[in-house]
């Protein structure tokens, strides 16, 4: 297999090539390295049409069965992640052994996921009758994946709708379409024609996915304006729906922390990925008392980290993958500029067409600034000071948002209780970003609907059904 080039969809078994083609760009230099297949309308009923014929028997396939070939996907992604893991640094931008670790990781959650069971409920089993409740698949799942995480998000919604019977039609940003067609292509020996559809196309791509009636259910993880304009096509004929959407998460920082011990957890907390994760720091609130010593904590750290094309030896954080999201954040710094904010900025960007921003700390802006307010997704961190514990609470929960939110404290218990009170769904105390394939993730409020990941996950692609039996 070329990893490299010839990237095809996947419909109904085999690799399929476009008429059109989409072009994709290497966000570290800005110039297009590749095309991707742009999947027409009939080729999208094609995609439907076989997973609908497959989900026939994949429902039918013993549930070991099905879980054993999830299991060796993962298998597969874990022998690939070498060569995917170049791949992704050059439509991602990520520094490639950061690369690596997604694809390797995506490869262990597809194994955590393939050993999950839904469970059988009795509610009744007596002389009378025996009452059963199962949990069914609900048919063709579209899967709609953002560009930020494109192998492992993509990862989080197949594993369990396959496990439960489903069968799938997935697409990825068209920003990031490469990896997750090779994956297509690796899985294409591993499950039976049709259950996994891999198709890839520009901005009209989702819209006609999301109203295509032969789906049961859609799968998205995106923005919340997209997911937004997602659930409404989904009324139309009552598609099940996860969304998985945006936040502008807090992180509230007491005086009892030691500064030396958190800065650099914080900081990455933030700026991993080039700050563009749905759960990272973007509103970082800090009690007056140490509220200087972290920021000139952070500020080193952000001289010394080098930002630069993941390719190169020693770059920690790339560019922003995309020139829309570029010139979304470089809004939001001129705005910040153009209202005498104080920035503090990290190491210079490398020159040229790449879409670099340096990290940037925000020192202590107003709380109504556009920057606290709105979701970055981008290298730009407002920095808040507080002194009321009940007040920053109410700061940090004054968000149409509610995905996660990070506590952090030698005092665990007071942690615990400030966690108990954040209207979110992910709280961490004393550590970032840790999310596992046994514990449910969403987000409350306008960060999402519904759930991914832990029992609750699987059981969003599947429907109880009660079987009565009367007994004479
Ligand atoms: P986006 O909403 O622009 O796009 C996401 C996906 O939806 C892409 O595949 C895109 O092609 C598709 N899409 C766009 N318009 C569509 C439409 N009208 N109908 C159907 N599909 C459509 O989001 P993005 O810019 O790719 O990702 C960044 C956003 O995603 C951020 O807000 C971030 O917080 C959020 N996000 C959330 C999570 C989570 O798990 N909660 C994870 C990662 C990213």
């Amino acid at each position: 297999m070329n990893i490299m080039g010839d990237f095809e969809m996947t419909i109904a078994g085999k690799g399929v090539t476009t008429a059109e083609t989409i072009e994709v760009v290497n966000p570290a230099t800005g110039q297009v390295f590749a095309t991707a297949p742009d999947c027409s309308q009939a080729q999208l009923d094609e995609a439907v049409a076989s997973s609908k014929a497959a989900f026939k028997t994949w429902r039918r396939v013993p549930i070991a069965e099905r879980q054993a070939m999830v299991f060796k996907a993962g298998e597969a992604l874990l022998a690939h992640a070498d060569e995917l893991a170049r791949l992704f640094t050059r439509e991602q931008g990520r520094p490639v052994e950061a690369a690596k670790q997604e694809i390797q990781g995506a490869g262990q959650w597809l194994q955590a996921v393939s050993r999950m069971t839904p469970p059988v409920h009795v509610t009744e089993d007596s002389d009378t009758q025996f009452i059963e409740t199962r949990y069914v698949p609900l048919g063709v799942v579209c899967a709609i994946a953002p560009w930020n995480f494109p192998v492992s998000l993509a990862m989080w919604k197949l594993a369990p709708a396959l496990v439960a019977g489903n069968t799938m039609v997935l697409k990825p940003s068209p920003f990031t379409p490469l990896c997750t067609l090779k994956i297509g292509e690796i899985f294409r020996d591993i499950f039976p024609a049709g259950v996994l559809n891999i198709i890839t196309g520009g901005d009209r791509l989702g819209p006609w996915m999301t109203s295509h009636p032969g789906f049961a259910k859609i799968s998205f993880t995106g923005s919340t304006e997209t997911g937004k304009r997602v659930m409404e096509s989904a009324a139309k004929d009552l598609k099940r729906v996860t969304l998985e959407l945006g936040g502008n998460d807090a992180a509230i920082v007491l005086p009892d922390v030691d500064l030396d011990e958190v800065a650099q957890k914080i900081f990455f907390g933030a700026f991993f990925n080039t700050a563009q994760i749905c759960v990272a720091t973007k509103r970082l609130y800090v009690h007056e008392a140490v509220y200087d010593g972290l920021r000139d904590r952070l500020a080193a750290i952000a001289k010394a980290v080098k930002v630069g094309d993941g390719t190169e030896q020693g770059s920690v954080l790339g560019p922003i993958q995309n020139k829309r999201q570029y010139d979304r954040v470089m809004d939001l710094l001129n705005d910040a500029k153009a209202n005498d904010l104080t920035l503090i900025q990290g190491a210079p960007i490398p020159e040229g067409g790449g879409y670099f921003i340096p990290v940037t700390i925000v020192d202590n802006p107003p709380e109504n600034s556009r920057v606290v307010q709105e979701e970055a997704f981008g290298p730009i961190l407002p920095m808040i000071k507080f002194s009321d514990i009940d007040d920053v609470i109410d700061r940090a929960n004054a968000s149409d948002y509610g995905l996660a939110g990070a506590v952090w404290s030698r005092d665990v218990d007071k942690a615990i209780d400030i966690a108990r009170r954040m209207e979110t769904g992910t709280v961490w105390i004393n550590q970032n970003l840790n999310l596992r394939p046994d514990t449910p993730f969403g987000g409350h409020k306008q960060s999402g609907f519904g759930v991914e990941n832990g029992m609750e996950g699987l059981l969003e692609y599947m429907v109880p059904q009660a079987v009565y039996v009367a007994r004479s």
